[in-house]
């Protein structure tokens, strides 16, 4: 039997998959791990915006063959930054021509002159590198560092992979004239009543009747092949994981380096208000300013098309902060959407909060290699770790579709 410690999107996957027989434990009372949607009145809040942009036909086709064509939408992608009171389009870095002149001409000239052969050794180092102190400074540093609530020398040089929009001298400065602004796509799909919908998809292809809910890991013991959960002790054939990694790591006993593995944390809030806004064509909006508290807000009004202001806000902590006071950073933040000009007069009528923890984790040299060594000793007992965070990666929801469709096919 294979047992799935599980039920979000990657551990519904393996099952929707294997052709072993399997039980999925889950935690919570319900499945759907991160890609849970609210409903509240008329509003429809994920944990945080779950937006699509499919690389392999094939998932999705499969994801999408289950629900009606009327229940996606395909939105255009317009994003923006706030930057000192105005909105440049994203990405900063192919649109410092919107910037003052005496910012842009910063920004130009650090462009040209960066040394490019600096030695590239942690993600901040390829920030300065690749795009001039001016570009790095004025956005990418900020922001990210509000993001990952770390010091971004930390990180890997590709701690962001793909979700990077990388751009060279000839593509930025083309773009002065024609705007190509489009970073990983210029579409993504998204399901009107929210993501838990292409959570659904996956698993209409489960058996019910082999998951059980309010079941939770407790210990392995990898030599008997046995997993202790909080109701009863089962033996496994295979264990595929998808809890964070580090918390595999202690429940197999296995000995690690803690200080290795760090993550930041996302407090999202979902705010419901009485009206439509001021800002009316964003889909989300990215903010580097150290003195609003928040780092990006999306407008799912302006997605789903909603006469109604309805919006997600995040905000990033580091997995060390112990204390988050939940109610007086929704003060905070209701003030900071003030003061960026997001709120005039709408009255908040519908709130929403959850914490994501893990968020995104850092990904560093010390971090990727020593998941790659703990993975092979966990595979000698038949101990897979798969998913966002049983991965420990930067990835989408379809790269967990996808890698657990990989080894559904490979036991
Ligand atoms: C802020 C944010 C925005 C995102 N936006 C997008 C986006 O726009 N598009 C996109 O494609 N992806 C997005 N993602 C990524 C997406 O949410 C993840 O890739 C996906 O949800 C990961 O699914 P998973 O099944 O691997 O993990 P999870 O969703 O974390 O599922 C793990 C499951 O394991 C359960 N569990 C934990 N511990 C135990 C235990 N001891 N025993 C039993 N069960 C346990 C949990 O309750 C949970 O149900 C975003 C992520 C974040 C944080």
């Amino acid at each position: 039997m294979d047992l799935i410690i599980g039920a979000g999107i990657s551990g519904l996957s393996y099952a929707a998959a294997t052709k072993n027989d399997y039980l999925i434990i889950e935690k919570d009372h319900e499945m759907g791990g991160y890609c849970r949607t609210i409903y509240s009145g008329d509003y429809v809040w994920d944990y945080s915006g779950h937006f699509f942009h499919f690389q392999r036909e094939n998932i999705k086709n499969y994801v999408l063959s289950r629900l009606n064509d009327d229940d996606i939408l395909k939105v255009f992608k317009f994003t923006q930054i706030y930057y000192k009171g105005k909105h440049v389009d994203f990405p900063f870095q192919m649109n410092i021509h919107q910037l003052d002149k005496e910012e842009f001409i910063d920004c130009l000239y650090d462009l040209f002159t960066t040394e490019e052969n600096a030695e590239i050794h942690s993600f901040k180092s390829m920030l300065y590198a690749k795009f001039g102190k001016s570009i790095a400074e004025k956005f990418l540093i900020p922001y990210n560092e509000k993001l990952y609530a770390t010091d971004l020398d930390k990180l890997d040089t590709d701690a962001m992979g793909r979700f990077f929009p990388y751009a060279n001298k000839e593509q930025i400065v083309k773009n002065f004239r024609n705007a190509q602004n489009q970073s990983y796509n210029a579409f993504f799909l998204y399901p009107k009543r929210g993501v838990i919908k292409i959570v659904e998809s996956v698993a209409s292809h489960v058996d019910k009747d082999k998951i059980s809910f309010n079941e939770w890991l407790v210990s392995v013991d990898m030599a008997t092949k046995t997993a202790v959960t909080n109701k009863r002790t089962l033996h496994f054939d295979n264990l595929i994981s998808t809890i964070p990694f580090p918390k595999l790591l202690d429940m197999c006993s296995i000995d690690y380096d803690r200080s290795i593995y760090s993550w930041n944390k996302v407090l999202v809030f979902n705010l419901g208000f009485d009206k439509k806004g001021p800002e009316t064509k964003n889909n989300w909006i990215y903010f580097p300013d150290r003195d609003l508290v928040f780092y990006r807000v999306g407008f799912y009004d302006n997605i789903i098309g909603q006469d109604k202001m309805s919006l997600y806000v995040e905000i990033g902590f580091n997995h060390e902060e112990s204390h988050v006071d939940v109610e007086q950073l929704l003060y905070r933040t209701l003030a900071d959407l003030q003061k960026a000009g997001i709120v005039t007069d709408q009255q908040l009528v519908a709130s929403h909060s959850v914490m994501m923890d893990p968020a995104y984790v850092h990904i560093t040299t010390a971090s990727e290699t020593d998941k790659v060594q703990k993975k092979e000793l966990l595979a000698k007992s038949s101990i897979y770790s798969i998913g966002r965070y049983g991965s420990w990666t930067y990835c989408s929801l379809e790269d967990n579709i996808y890698e657990a469709f990989c080894l559904a096919e490979a036991l």
